[in-house]
């Protein structure tokens, strides 16, 4: 049978998983009317309307008498699961590229464009969410023509109006995708060699990995092997998806599908990685698999009564996510917890998320900052390219927003009526507010994306805070040394507002190994909360000391200072 397989990318909230399950209506492998978007299949995904995970399906479709079998990928828009985007275009042979027609090209647009041109994909652009009022079709058209200009598989008339939401052109779009995307791979009479495109873990098959078959054909029972993990299996069960697993009897080449592994742990079965058979010799691995790579970290606790929950909700999560690193810490003001590294700030919240609701804990997370690393003499930071996408009328708030964060003007260039200025800057400097100050010069706007560049040189104190003398180990925080003396100021001043009042004068000080630099008091009050009770109405007291006590609970001690846990709470989060 003829196939195509494509992925699908955009932006954010361009229309991915609502095109899909379009195309898979049509197609008549979903029914149609659910209203719901079925390729997010996490709670999640649909809650917030993004797509975590990849979702790959396979319908039919017939066009001029001929059926075609087509897979198609629906990837994650955002900037934290690039990696992810790049393996999915690599496991296949084209890409529908969609750009919202309300929005225009956005940074994420450019970001995938440009893997998927590397790649050498054969790319259908696609101007979607034509039915809205606001849809400016020919500004669009025009930047997708500035941008695709260059490529040589590039046609004018490729480009595709659609909308997903009442299904207009899908029809066109999906001849269109047999007419040019090249006919996937049909090499069954060679080695098996599969591309590990996505994983997840479940608890009967063990890690599922989701491939792309490029060659030979791979069948239940099978003896496999990772190339990079050097994991050998027993194929428990292989097959398709289609919203749902369905086993088939067979992979081959040019399919789209799963290999159950029964692997039990998922950095075995690492996105990128190549599947083959055991003991084949001179098997080469797929190009440009990599590690994940955290780039953002944060220390994680629970309630302390939540420590054993927080424990097995770590490992399980983990289980399901190879890119998330954890390890256990112990501060002495929240109690046991972990240290985490994310993807991003996006990974990092969905991990907090997830947490909350898939295991019922309470979930603090420290704010989050990126992998500082001494090297010999001083610390080196984390760079990136960055690339901001905005009309033009904005070049010069954007410039001065950025050029006041430590970033480096690289360029600008016109797409269409839209500016890409392009900068280099340290993560640092991205994961604090730039984006939402960007969002706000903008009118909303601007966006950007983000590629980890280099590691450079930064002058780094470590700042420790002391209550009453006594250090507070989770607030410990490295500081750019210029900005050390106002960041101090400022979190002691904090601190002094939000720790309630005790008998005794409490001192709440900042310092650079053990030297103080900044510093407030809170004054003595003497609370006797029954002072105002006249008489003896012993009752009354004591209702009001156990309420007291009770309260006393979400306390923390520090030497002799109670802090309310909601400090921490407020302190962390707003950094
Ligand atoms: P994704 O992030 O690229 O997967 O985008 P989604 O498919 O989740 O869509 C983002 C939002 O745009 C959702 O609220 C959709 O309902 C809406 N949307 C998607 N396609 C269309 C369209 O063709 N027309 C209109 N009016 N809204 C759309
Ligand atoms: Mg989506």
């Amino acid at each position: 049978m003829e196939r195509r397989n494509f992925a699908i990318i955009a932006h954010i909230d361009h229309g991915k998983s609502t095109l899909a399950d379009r195309m898979l209506e049509l197609c008549g492998a979903i029914k149609t009317g659910s209203g719901e978007q079925l390729l997010d299949t996490m709670d999640l995904e649909k809650e917030r309307g993004i797509t975590i995970k990849l979702n790959p399906a396979r319908m039919n479709w017939t066009c001029q008498g001929v059926e075609y079998q087509l897979n198609l990928i629906d990837t994650p828009g955002h900037a934290d699961f690039q990696y992810e985007v790049s393996r999915s275009l690599s496991a296949v042979e084209g890409a529908i590229l969609i750009v919202d027609s309300s929005q225009n090209v956005q940074a994420q647009t450019l970001t995938h464009l440009s893997v998927a041109k590397q790649l050498k994909k054969v790319i259908i652009p696609v101007i979607n969410k034509i039915d809205l009022p606001h849809s400016d079709r020919e500004s669009t058209e025009q930047s997708i023509i500035s941008l695709l200009g260059d490529d040589p598989n590039f046609r004018e008339d490729d480009i595709c109006y659609v909308s997903g939401k009442t299904g207009e052109g899908v029809d066109t779009l999906l001849d269109k995708i047999v007419e040019r995307i090249p006919p996937a791979s049909k090499e069954i009479s060679q080695p098996a060699r599969a591309l590990v495109f996505d994983s997840f873990y479940d608890s009967f098959l063990g890690v599922v990995a989701y491939v792309s078959v490029f060659s030979g054909r791979f069948t239940k029972n099978d003896k496999l092997q990772l190339m990079g993990s050097k994991a050998n299996f027993g194929a428990i069960d292989t097959g398709y998806l289609q919203v749902t697993k369905f086993p088939s009897e067979q992979l081959q080449a040019g399919e789209i599908g799963y290999i159950a592994t029964g692997l039990k742990r998922i950095a075995d079965c690492r996105v990128g990685d190549t599947i083959i058979r055991q003991h084949e010799v001179g098997a080469t691995p797929f190009p440009g698999y990599q590690p994940p790579k955290p780039m953002v970290f944060a220390s994680l606790f629970a309630d302390p009564d939540q420590a054993t929950a927080l424990s097995f909700a770590m490992e399980k999560l983990a289980l399901n996510d190879a890119s998330l690193v954890y390890q256990p810490i112990r501060s002495t003001a929240l109690g046991a917890g972990y240290q985490i590294g994310c993807l991003g700030l996006l990974h990092m919240e969905i991990v907090k998320e997830r947490l909350e609701r898939e295991y019922n804990l309470n979930v603090l997370v420290t704010t989050p900052r990126v992998g500082y690393r001494q090297d010999s003499q001083h610390y080196v930071e984390p760079w990136a390219t960055v690339e901001v996408v905005c009309p033009e009328k904005f070049y010069g708030p954007v410039l001065d927003l950025s050029t006041k964060r430590r970033f480096i003007f690289d360029s600008v260039d016109n797409i269409g009526d839209r500016l890409v200025m392009k900068f280099q800057a340290p993560m640092a400097e991205l994961i604090t507010d730039y984006y939402d100050r960007l969002k706000s010069i903008t009118s909303g706007y601007g966006s950007l994306d983000y590629q980890p560049l280099d590691e450079r040189p930064v002058d780094l104190v470590f700042i420790d805070l002391l209550l009453a003398g006594e250090k507070i180990d989770a607030l410990r925080e490295p500081v750019i040394r210029l900005k050390a003396q106002s960041w101090a100021k400022e979190r002691v001043e904090k601190l002094r507002d939000l720790i309630p009042k005790h008998n005794f004068e409490i001192s709440i000080q900042a310092a650079i190994d053990g030297k103080i630099i900044a510093r407030a008091d809170i004054s003595p009050m003497r609370k006797d909360v029954t002072a105002k009770l006249y008489g003896g109405d012993v009752t009354r007291k004591r209702k009001l000391l156990e309420k007291q006590k009770s309260g006393k609970k979400k306390m923390k001690q520090i030497g002799r200072v109670s802090v309310p846990s909601s400090v921490f709470v407020e302190l962390m989060k707003n950094g």
